[in-house]
């Protein structure tokens, strides 16, 4: 598919980002890229479209510019999973390990039903901790997670084989 080509070369590379040894892949290029974004959306809008999917849930901050247009697209709502202590109402947390440390991530109370069909979406897997989290989140209030969809995955940390039998879908792979 050309569009993933596209894709591809619009995502930025930069060594050393937030710290010395890391490859960060960045998505802001992409955006500013009008026709790659636009394949973005069209390849998970392509995709999703007929899956009788009810809420796309986005993982903050980069699955809130994902999220929302597949979530229109699909005529599903969209909900926020976001960081601690950020969501106004009453929420429920998920606690995971990070590389060093733990974080928390919330959704409010009420936002998705017992028996809803969600998909996840975030920029990006690296060990799948995050989507993980989010899975977890959403089965506990007896949501079935169809799919989690990422722009990009790093094959190399294996978040793949973390997510076990939860499908990943995504567009591009980054060495
Ligand atoms: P994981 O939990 O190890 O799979 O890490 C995935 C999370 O970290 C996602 O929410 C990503 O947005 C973020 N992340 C990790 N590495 C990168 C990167 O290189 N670019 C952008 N986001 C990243």
């Amino acid at each position: 598919d050309a569009r993933i080509a596209r894709i591809a070369a619009a995502i930025r590379v930069i060594p050393n980002f937030p710290k010395p040894g890391i490859m960060f892949q960045d998505i802001t290029t992409l955006l500013l890229d009008t026709r790659a974004f636009r394949d973005t959306i069209d390849l998970f809008v392509e995709r999703y479209k007929d899956r009788d999917i009810s809420v796309v849930a986005g993982i903050e901050a980069r699955g809130f510019i994902f999220g929302p247009p597949v979530a229109l697209a699909i005529g599903a709502k969209f909900v926020p999973l976001r960081k601690p202590n950020k969501l106004p109402g009453e929420v429920i947390s998920e606690e995971y390990s990070l590389e060093y440390g733990k974080d928390k991530m919330e959704m409010h109370v009420g936002a998705v039903q017992a028996g809803e069909r969600a998909l996840v979406i975030d920029d990006l897997i690296a060990t799948g901790g995050t989507l993980c989290a989010a899975i977890s989140l959403l089965e506990r209030v007896g949501v079935h997670v169809v799919e989690c969809a990422c722009v990009i995955e790093l094959p190399e940390l294996k978040g793949r084989e973390r997510l076990e039998d939860k499908p990943l879908f995504v567009l591009v792979d980054a060495a």
